[in-house]
């Protein structure tokens, strides 16, 4: 089942719907134009009232994309996984009140693109940049410093000990 672009999620909250399907590429333009591909995009969103009386929308998108590898520039193939818990609020100021567990989603009681909602999310929660796991590219290759993790400066424990151990020396 494809998403319904348009919803209306205060009434959703109230009879606790329920979406469990898709969106296509053309529904998320904006995610699309950050990857090379895109297999499939789950989504799962349950609306509800919690127990502080709040509305909100919590679930889960699953994607199978490829982005580029900004190693090789070939395709690489990355797994999304976003958690989704929103909480609807009236405004501004509501949104303020929120514990910081909570994201807030400014929402009246005119229908809202829930494609645009499911957009920001996948965009929050996407790498910036993805790599193969493997090396792509011949090390040798690439012109790039050797990276050392131990800086020689650092001095050595146990040469401080010799040194203890050499000034508290006790003639015999
Ligand atoms: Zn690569």
């Amino acid at each position: 089942m494809r998403l319904p672009k348009y919803i209306e999620p205060r009434k959703l909250a109230q009879k606790n719907g329920l979406f469990d399907g898709e969106v296509l590429a053309e529904d998320i333009p904006r995610v699309m134009s950050a990857l090379v591909s895109c297999e499939q995009m789950k989504v799962k969103l349950e609306f509800d009232i919690d127990i502080e009386r709040r509305r909100t929308m919590t679930g889960t998108i699953d994607g199978l994309v490829h982005m580029q590898c900004q190693r090789c520039l070939e395709p690489v193939e990355v797994k999304l996984h976003v958690d989704v818990r929103l909480a609807m609020v009236w405004d501004e100021e509501k949104a303020k009140q929120l514990p910081a567990t909570v994201e807030p989603w400014i929402v009246g009681e005119d229908p809202e693109d829930l494609h645009a909602i499911i957009e920001e999310e996948i965009l929050l929660s996407m790498p910036v940049v993805a790599y193969h796991t493997e090396h792509c590219v011949d090390a040798t290759t690439l012109s790039v410093g050797t990276l050392d993790d131990e800086p020689e400066s650092r001095p050595n424990p146990f040469q401080v000990l010799e040194t203890l151990k050499n000034t508290s020396k006790k003639p015999n």
